[in-house]
Order: C-alpha cells, then sequence, then structure tokens
C-alpha cells in the first residue's frame, strides 16, 4: 500500500427474493442481529476489528430486502453483502421457501484518506468510469448501479486499487539514460533513405496509410539483415525458430500486461463474419448497385470483435506455458519467431518507413529462473552489438521504460542489468541528426508468469522475456547510415544480396 491506509466503505443494496418478506421479518432480524456480531467480522487481522463490516439499516419493501453497510478496509462492505446474502438465502430457503434471485447496489462510496493528487494522477483519475472528487474528507469514489456481476466480480476492490496505484504514483522519468555507445562514425550518405527508397521504386505506396510494398531490392535486403540476426544471434545463443499465430484472441491479449489496459487504442481488431452467405445477401446487391463498399452494412452484419492482429508477437509464447507447471530444472526455452508482419494502429503517427502499422518483426522469447533470464537477455544485447558492428553500424545501448510499465520511472542505478528491465538498442540517422530504436530488450520478472498463471511445479520463481528485432528499421538504419549503393555496403550484407534485382518500372 503506497500511503496511509485507512479506508472507508457505504453501500446501499438491495437483495431480492422470490417472495414477499413480511413475514420472514423477526428472522431476517435475528440473522441480521447475529451476522453484525460474527459471520462479519470473521477474517480480519487481530486488532483490526473496528474496520470490519457493520449493517447500519435495513428495510423490508415487498420481495426487496434493502440494507447499507458501512466497513472499512477489512471484509469490505460488499464482501459483506455477498456473505449475508448467502446467509439469507439458506435461512429463509429453509423457514419461509423463499428464494434469493439477485442483489444489486444502487449506490456505493469509497472514501481513501486525503491525498496529494499530482497531475498525471488527476489525467488518470479523470479517465475511470466512475466519479473520483478529492475533498478534505479524503478522496470520495463514488459508483452508482453496481450489477450482482460488478459485485460478485470484485469491479469495486480492483477499481479501490487503480485509485490507490493512480495517487501513488511518481511522475515517470520517461527520458531513456543512453549507457553505452558504439565508436562514432563517419556517414558520407546524409539523405532520408525514405525519400531515396520511393524514388528508387524500392518501397511503392500502398492505399494503406502506413503500409508500404517492399519491392524485391529492398526485400532482399530485409531478409539478408534477418538472416544475419537469425544466424549470428538466435543460433549461437541456442534460440530455436518457431512460429506464432498472428491473429490473437481477446481473451490470450487480456492476459498481457499493458495492452488491452494499457494502450487498447493502439490495436487493430478483427470481427469474424457469421458464416452464412444469407446474411450478406443485401450488403451484396448494394455493393453491385452502387459500385462503393456499403461499410455501415457490413458494419451491421460483422459480429463483435473477438481477436487482435498481434501486437507484440510474443503473445502466443507465454499462452503456450499458461495454466500448466514447469520444471525449473527443464528450463530455459528459448524460441524466435520471424513468421510474418505484426501489426500496430498508429493513426496520425505513422512515419515513412520507421513507424508503420504492418511491420517485419524477429521476436526472441523465454522462460527461465530469474538469473538466467538477465543472462539471457544480456546475451542477446551483447550480440546484437557485435552484429550492428560488423554492419559497420554507429549505434547506442539506453535504459528504457518497458512497454508494459508506460507510467513507471527508470530505475536510478543502471550500472547493474539485474535492476534493468529494458534496454533499447538505437542507431544513428545522419540524415537528421537523431537516433532509431530498433530493438528491445525485455526482462518481465515474474509479471507475465502471474498474468498467464505460468506455475512451477515446486512454486519457485520463473521470470520471462522477450527481445524484438525490428528489422524493418535495421534495415532503414543501414540504408541511412550505408547509402544505397551495394557497392559501399559491408562484405557480409554485399556477399549476401550479391546482384540487387531491379524493381519494376511503374509509370
Ligand atoms: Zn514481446
Amino acid at each position: 500500500m503506497g500511503f496511509g491506509d485507512k479506508l472507508r466503505f457505504e453501500l446501499k443494496a438491495e437483495c431480492t427474493f422470490s417472495g414477499m418478506l413480511e413475514c420472514a421479518l423477526p428472522d431476517i432480524g435475528a440473522a441480521i442481529a447475529q451476522a453484525n456480531k460474527t459471520l462479519l467480522r470473521k477474517g480480519a487481522p487481530r486488532g483490526k476489528e473496528a474496520e470490519t463490516a457493520r449493517v447500519k439499516n435495513w428495510r423490508v419493501a415487498g420481495k426487496k430486502l434493502e440494507l447499507s453497510i458501512e466497513s472499512g478496509r477489512y471484509v469490505r462492505a460488499h464482501d459483506a453483502l455477498l456473505r449475508l446474502a448467502k446467509l439469507l438465502a439458506a435461512e429463509l430457503g429453509e423457514k419461509h421457501k423463499v428464494g434469493l434471485r439477485g442483489m444489486s447496489a444502487p449506490e456505493c462510496r469509497v472514501i481513501l484518506p486525503p491525498a496529494e493528487v499530482s497531475e498525471q494522477a488527476k489525467l488518470e483519475l479523470g479517465r475511470l468510469p466512475y466519479k473520483v472528487k478529492a475533498g478534505r474528507a479524503g478522496i470520495e469514489v463514488s459508483m452508482e448501479n453496481l450489477s450482482e456481476a460488478d459485485l460478485r466480480g470484485r469491479v469495486v476492490d480492483r477499481l479501490i486499487s487503480m485509485v490507490e496505484e493512480a495517487l501513488a504514483r511518481v511522475p515517470a522519468k520517461a527520458e531513456p539514460k543512453v549507457v553505452r555507445r558504439g565508436p562514432k562514425l563517419d556517414h558520407l550518405f546524409k539523405e532520408d533513405p525514405f525519400e531515396v527508397a520511393k524514388r528508387l521504386g524500392w518501397v511503392v505506396e500502398f492505399p494503406g496509410r502506413g503500409q508500404w510494398v517492399y519491392a524485391e531490392p529492398y526485400a532482399k535486403l530485409l531478409l539478408a539483415l534477418e538472416d544475419i540476426i537469425a544466424e549470428e544471434v538466435a543460433r549461437p545463443l541456442g534460440f530455436e525458430e518457431v512460429m506464432f499465430p498472428k491473429l490473437i484472441p481477446l481473451e490470450v491479449m487480456q492476459r498481457m500486461p499493458g495492452y488491452l489496459d494499457g494502450v487498447p487504442e493502439g490495436m487493430y481488431y478483427v470481427c469474424p463474419p457469421p458464416r452464412e452467405p444469407e446474411a450478406f445477401s443485401g450488403f451484396k446487391q448494394k455493393l453491385k448497385l452502387t459500385k462503393r463498399v456499403p461499410i455501415r452494412e457490413l458494419g451491421n452484419i460483422l459480429k463483435e470483435p473477438a481477436y487482435v492482429l498481434a501486437p507484440a508477437q510474443c503473445e502466443p509464447f507465454y499462452q503456450l506455458f499458461a495454466l500448466s507447471r514447469v520444471k525449473l530444472e527443464d528450463l530455459p526455452v528459448k524460441q524466435f519467431d520471424r513468421s510474418g508482419w505484426t501489426y500496430r494502429w498508429e493513426g496520425g503517427g505513422v512515419e515513412g518507413l520507421v513507424r508503420t502499422q504492418e511491420f517485419r518483426r524477429i521476436e526472441f522469447v523465454f522462460l527461465a529462473a530469474p538469473d538466467d533470464a538477465i543472462a539471457i537477455r544480456d546475451a542477446v544485447v551483447e550480440r546484437s552489438i557485435k552484429v550492428l558492428d560488423e554492419l559497420g553500424l554507429e549505434w547506442q545501448l539506453s535504459v528504457a521504460t518497458p512497454f508494459y510499465m508506460r507510467e513507471g520511472g527508470i530505475e536510478a542505478d543502471v550500472s547493474d542489468s539485474r535492476k534493468v528491465a529494458t534496454y533499447d538498442l538505437e542507431a544513428a540517422l545522419p540524415y537528421k541528426g537523431g537516433w532509431l530504436e530498433l530493438g528491445s530488450y525485455n526482462v518481465h520478472r515474474s509479471k507475465f508468469a502471474e498474468t498467464f498463471k505460468i506455475k512451477e511445479v515446486r512454486g519457485r520463481e520463473v521470470w520471462t522475456g522477450c527481445c524484438g528485432f525490428g528489422t524493418g528499421r535495421w534495415a532503414v538504419a543501414f540504408l541511412a547510415q550505408h547509402g544505397f549503393d551495394p557497392e559501399k555496403w559491408p562484405g557480409g550484407v554485399k556477399g549476401r544480396v550479391g546482384q540487387l534485382p531491379k524493381p519494376p518500372k511503374l509509370g
């Protein structure tokens, strides 16, 4: 808990039964009085009994029992309601043959201790779907019309954790810290490779924004760089090549920290159609008649979104071990995937060949004991740097905020790689004097193992990590520093691409 931990819950709830409750009044009264003394106090830590729940008021109206319950942090009012409802359902069922039909909470107020609300927390709290207000008595969170599913699904607890986290958050120090630099190099080529590639026909525009056709010479260079990464980084370090799906069911995506709960605006959602030709008959007619795609009709026919197009590329790896038990002695597992595109919805943020909606990446993934996970990640970083040196590219290594912790700060002590969650490797862009991120090298600690429920047979900690090589960007950096004349390219690449095919002449 980030700060003083006094909490107050005030809940107005209704339980609806299958029959009239008037005749059961004495039994209800007795059950509530007894519960106030025992059932609603059970389970609190010693000395915290005052912070348990109490039914303050109750009344019966027809088939409804209305309750107002107050509590502190232990046995929270909504938990007390669930306990009480279960008790009453049993008692009234037996004695009066009425069953519990449902419950809801028209009002729930939670008061947290007074706290300083930073600008960042203000923004975050403003985005929550419930009212949060800072007053003299404390931070007040009000929820209305909570359903039984909300109450049973722990929505209140989660909301309070989110508010507490937002309040405790220290403003982010987002600037990456450079920790190492490669040799400074002279670059004769000074043009923007994106402009040159378009002019030479190495890339061709596609109607989809932020998508390109990578024509022959460009594809050959990109694949050569991918081969080098596979041969010089993956294989010597014992990573095996696998092929991961790129269509990720929402329930898998939900387990990825920092995606659906962090950047839901940055993904493509996939809506499958009903598999019935009939459903499309109106759509087909209209298309034939108007010669335009009837978008609204299409939207009406499609089912709800069920997938995203893989934004991370490593999602299937953790899913492989989800809900299973691994044995530390059988680890590490090291795999890499270069089977196709991954996707991010960049909206207006697309930029040339460096920020595209659809991009190439080689994703390294590993599951290992904590020390091994760090060692594996660090070895991938070292090998990557060696490859950049061999490619004659100017690079720098920095410590960054990991993608699943966007709001967090950077560890103050970056000299010890065990404390670094994410390294970014960047290459110089001579045409504009800045740096381009080529990849990120992550150790997630137990974060993903927890969300994917990956268990170790003896309960020992297992960590995961992933390293993404943005190979499209490797090609951009290569062209930005070496130019487009293969004669001037370093031997390793020149040898691999051989004679470059000419792109087709497009007029
Ligand atoms: Zn990843």
